[in-house]
């Protein structure tokens, strides 16, 4: 294999040298002024990532793990209930859940979207729970945990049925988290309020990662947490920092999960061309959908919701013979990846959760047939149709 004709998975060099020397003077500035943690850079950061998400505050945190587990408890969850989401996403999203003192239950996820079903939610809350009379709060069956939020998952840069989730979350007085950590910039039509509105802002609150290879990477950790109530972004702004409002004053004890200032100072100069890359991303899905038409028989490509305008972190097809395909395309020079191989109820850290195999079937089939194609703004037409077609080659022989 000829090795100029490799094709990254993703690239995370380009943009860096493409904006090198602002970002090094930022890192100047930075040495210079000794602003390490918190102070102007993530102040600025956190105004415009808030305009950015159409949210009224943002707090800047230490990573997406922090961000989802932060928001979870300024959300009120408390130690020993019971926190719903779904079993296909990162383990992060369950690791914030347990970190928060809850336990993780799962419901599965949409065949089309692949995301929270708000169907299976609402069946989950009606016939798996019990309500308590005192407080007027779901009880698991399962469990026997007070359920008191749901975190909806925007996979892959497709937001979730927010409207008929929050509906639903309403209903049984949940707290509505979402985890946005594959969503920057993704916009969901909302029915209910006849408006396009973006990722960040559909719940109570969102949590974001800027692990590097997000849509908005920092060259290191980092996280944020947006939100339009202000009692919550205090609270958050206290877990991230000791539990202190006022230095040495801790009203509760929280957490070492701070943003750092160069971090702050990267996302800021980043986030001026988030529109443009995720823009581009979109651009190389709808060339990805002219090159394997709405799909065949053996391969499926990703489906967009009439109600979500996607930002592809992402680009995920299905197809039978996953693995020997992967193999194929990596003699090929092609890289892929698998988002998620096993499902989180499937994984021996949840085995004490007591799910089995059967349990979400729709995540289980897809789990074994997703395969993730390169993606990334600068992915060119020309290593596009290399990969399509090296993708269509091995379907044909598969099938003779
Ligand atoms: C990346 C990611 C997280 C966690 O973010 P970190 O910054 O790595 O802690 C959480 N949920 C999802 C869906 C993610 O993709």
């Amino acid at each position: 294999m000829n090795d100029t004709r490799k094709i990254m998975f993703l690239d995370l060099v380009t943009p860096h040298v493409q904006l090198e020397e602002e970002l090094v003077e930022m890192f100047r500035t930075s040495l210079r002024t000794a602003s390490f943690v918190g102070g102007p850079m993530v102040e600025g950061f956190e105004r415009e990532f808030a305009n950015f998400c159409e949210a009224k505050y943002c707090i800047g945190v230490s990573s997406g793990t922090d961000a989802v587990r932060f928001a979870l408890m300024a959300a009120g969850v408390r130690v020993g209930d019971s926190v719903v989401t779904v079993p296909h996403t990162f383990i992060a999203t369950t690791e914030a859940i347990s970190q928060a003192g809850a336990v993780p239950e799962f419901v599965d996820i949409d065949e089309q979207t692949y995301t929270m079903d708000p169907e299976k939610l609402r069946y989950f809350l009606e016939r798996d729970c019990t309500l308590d009379v005192a407080t007027g709060r779901p009880v698991s069956r399962r469990t026997g945990r007070t359920v008191s939020a749901v975190v909806p998952v925007h996979i892959y840069g497709h937001t979730a049925d927010m409207d008929a989730i929050n509906e639903v979350a309403k209903k049984y007085k949940l707290a509505v988290i979402e985890d946005a950590c594959q969503a920057h910039g993704a916009q969901y039509f909302s029915q209910r309020e006849k408006t396009w509105k973006k990722a960040g802002s559909l719940g109570g609150a969102a949590a974001f990662s800027f692990y590097p290879g997000k849509n908005l990477g920092a060259c290191g950790e980092a996280g944020a947490v947006t939100t339009n109530d202000e009692k919550m972004a205090q609270t958050i702004r206290m877990l991230r920092d000791h539990g202190q409002a006022k230095k040495y004053y801790h009203s509760i004890e929280g957490y070492n999960g701070r943003l750092d200032a160069i971090q702050a100072g990267i996302l800021r100069t980043k986030l001026a061309h988030l529109a443009d890359w995720n823009a581009k991303r979109r651009e190389a899905a709808s060339r990805y959908r002219e090159i394997f038409g709405a799909g065949s028989e053996e391969i499926t490509v990703p489906y967009e919701a009439p109600w979500a305008q996607a930002v592809y972190h992402l680009y995920v097809i299905r197809t039978k013979n996953r693995d020997q395909l992967r193999s194929y395309l990596a003699e090929m020079g092609i890289d892929t990846g698998i988002h998620y191989p096993i499902p989180l109820h499937l994984q021996e850290a949840y085995k004490d959760l007591g799910y089995g195999n059967g349990d979400f079937p729709v995540t289980e089939s897809i789990a074994k047939e997703i395969i993730s194609l390169p993606m990334f703004p600068t992915l060119d037409a020309e290593q596009q149709c290399r990969v399509a077609s090296e993708v269509m080659n091995f379907v044909s022989m598969a099938v003779v």
